[in-house]
């Protein structure tokens, strides 16, 4: 046990947290808050959730809280609805072999928070605070560690990366979510451990990923994951864009298509996972649609149909990460479109029918995305307005708004007739109403001043005749 003596003895225990320990107590139980919570406490941030060890047992938990989910309870853990809050409370554990390097053996639920903290994956999260007391419980250095900001795991890294093949990329992800540096005896065990990680499961991955994609910037964590070689087992489509150019004389590109993707990554809004992720893929397909022609003894590099090609491999890879099909469909949305082109030229209905295709919903996501590509190819932020290109993307923005804000008939169901209208107005139902409609409906997106039902029955009957 390490003796630190600059660290803190003492933590103030959160109020519900000292009310929960009171119902601990009385029935003669201790608890302790464990985990993240500890850890961002002591980095002077808010903790996001609390996680309670303690020597009761669920069955003890259970009937001593009036709401309980069993939320894993084979594993000893229980979600209690507390005063607001809902807190993951789980027995003390001391668990031996990890055949499948994923689930211990065999769960025992004896110890006590040592034995618990031991059994934590990395010193900085290995910290207790009793919920009586407020004391520190700090077996292995995690306050210094968090103090130089460093990720080091409880006991040989290899040991305890071999045990459970997720913590090497939990290592990773906590780099790029707290800035910290990865102790090097952990870091050189990250390689080693590869040959164990193939038992991970993509939905454990899946959850590392989307909190690495909520780092300022993930992109120095995605380096790091390619180069252990742990991208090429879970997204392999990315780890082959490494190496692949894009120069094209014109000079726009200075990064191989893989470190792009990782510096769009980086400029893409963090809170917004879609965006993100769709920057991470937006030119997957580039290594299979490059082309390279000579044209006036200049070599011209093409791309051609990336964007379609790359909307289907990101459906397909978010789709075997287990992501809802929600989140893959709408990525892969943004990856099919990104590479929309505008220009001052542009007819009002050419701005309309680009809004019905990528709908209002999906613009301000779309245009996000953009920017996080131009800020891919440079590392720098684009400066709207700055330039030619960005001044016709700002003024491409200021038609949409302005489409938007005089609520333009965007859709079908905007039309100011119906297909009950044309009926009654003497079109049969049928296949010719359904053409009617949306001959109707490409009429007013050229020319909006004709949504009203007057000017609307009239040429629905002309369409109708022109289409018997
Ligand atoms: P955050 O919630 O901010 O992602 P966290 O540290 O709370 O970070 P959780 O996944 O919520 O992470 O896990 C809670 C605690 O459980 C961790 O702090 C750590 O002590 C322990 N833990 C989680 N996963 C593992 C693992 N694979 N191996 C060992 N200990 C783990
Ligand atoms: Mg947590």
């Amino acid at each position: 046990m390490r003796q630190d003596a600059t660290a803190r003895r003492r933590m103030d225990v959160p109020r519900v947290l000292a009310k929960m320990d009171r119902i601990f107590a009385e029935a003669g139980f201790e608890a302790y808050l464990v985990g993240g919570a500890v850890r961002d406490t002591l980095l002077g941030a808010r903790a996001s959730d609390y996680d309670i060890a303690t020597n009761a047992e669920p069955q003890d938990v259970i009937r001593l809280f009036r709401r309980v989910i069993p939320t894993g309870i084979q594993h000893g853990t229980v979600t209690v609805l507390f005063m607001g809050h809902r807190i993951e409370v789980t027995t003390f554990r001391s668990e031996s072999g990890y055949t499948d390097s994923r689930h211990p053996d065999a769960v025992s639920f004896r110890g006590d928070i040592e034995d618990d903290l031991s059994r934590r994956d990395f010193t900085m999260n290995a910290i207790a605070v009793s919920l009586k007391t407020g004391e520190i419980i700090d077996p292995f250095g995690g306050q210094g560690d968090i103090r130089r900001r460093l990720i080091r795991t409880v006991g040989s890294p290899y040991a305890r990366f071999t045990e459970d093949a997720l913590r090497p990329i939990r290592a990773i992800r906590f780099s790029a979510c707290l800035g910290f540096d990865i102790d090097m005896p952990t870091l050189e065990a990250i390689p080693l451990s590869v040959p164990w990680i193939g038992q991970v499961s993509v939905e454990r991955f899946r959850d590392e990923l989307v909190k690495l994609l909520g780092a300022g910037e993930p992109s120095g964590a995605l380096g790091l994951l390619e180069n252990c070689g742990i991208l090429r087992i879970f997204i392999p489509e990315l780890a082959a864009c490494r190496g692949v150019g894009q120069g094209d004389g014109r000079g726009f590109h200075q990064f191989d298509v893989l470190d792009h993707l990782y510096y769009s990554c980086d400029g893409a809004p963090r809170d917004n996972l879609n965006v993100r992720l769709a920057a991470l893929f937006h030119d997957i397909a580039k290594p299979l649609t490059k082309k390279t022609r000579r044209k006036d003894g200049e070599d011209l590099v093409t791309f051609y149909n990336h964007e379609r090609l790359g909307a289907d491999m990101t459906l397909r890879i978010l789709t075997r990460l287990r992501f809802p099909q929600k989140t893959a469909r709408y990525a892969a949305r943004l990856v099919g479109e990104h590479m929309f082109h505008y220009e001052s030229s542009w007819s009002g209905g050419a701005v309309r029918r680009f809004l019905t295709r990528v709908t209002p919903e999906a613009v301000d996501d779309l245009f996000s995305l953009r920017l996080a590509d131009v800020y891919g190819m440079t590392r720098r932020a684009p400066v709207l307005g700055g330039n030619p290109w960005s001044d016709t993307l700002v003024e491409f923005r200021d038609r949409i708004e302005g489409a938007l804000a005089r609520r333009d008939a965007l859709s079908l169901k905007d039309l100011a007739v119906n297909g009950d209208d044309l009926i009654k107005a003497g079109i049969p139902p049928g296949r010719v109403l359904g053409e009617v409609l949306r001959s109707l409906f490409e009429t007013i997106l050229d020319d909006p001043a004709e949504n009203t039902p007057e000017k609307l029955l009239p040429l629905g009957l002309n369409y109708y005749r022109k289409y018997q």
